[in-house]
C-alpha cells in the first residue's frame, strides 16, 4: 500500500470542498454565477474549472 502525504488529502479535501459547492450551486440555480457579484461567469472560464464561483473581477475565496 501506497503511503500519501497530509498535503494529498488536504488537496483532495479542498477539491471536494469545491465540488460539493458546485453542485449546490448547481440545484440551488446559481451556478455560473459570480458569487460576489452576481455576474454571469464565462463559459471559458467554466469549461476550464468546472467548480469556479467567481467571475475573473472576483478570484475565487478558498
Ligand atoms: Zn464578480
Amino acid at each position: 500500500m501506497t503511503e500519501f502525504t497530509n498535503e494529498s488529502v488536504n488537496a483532495i479535501e479542498a477539491t471536494l470542498g469545491k465540488v460539493e459547492r458546485a453542485l449546490d450551486r448547481l440545484q440551488s440555480g446559481s451556478y455560473r454565477k459570480c458569487q460576489v457579484c452576481g455576474a454571469e461567469i464565462e463559459a471559458s472560464a467554466l469549461t476550464e474549472n468546472p467548480t469556479v464561483a467567481n467571475c475573473a473581477a472576483h478570484p475565487e475565496l478558498l
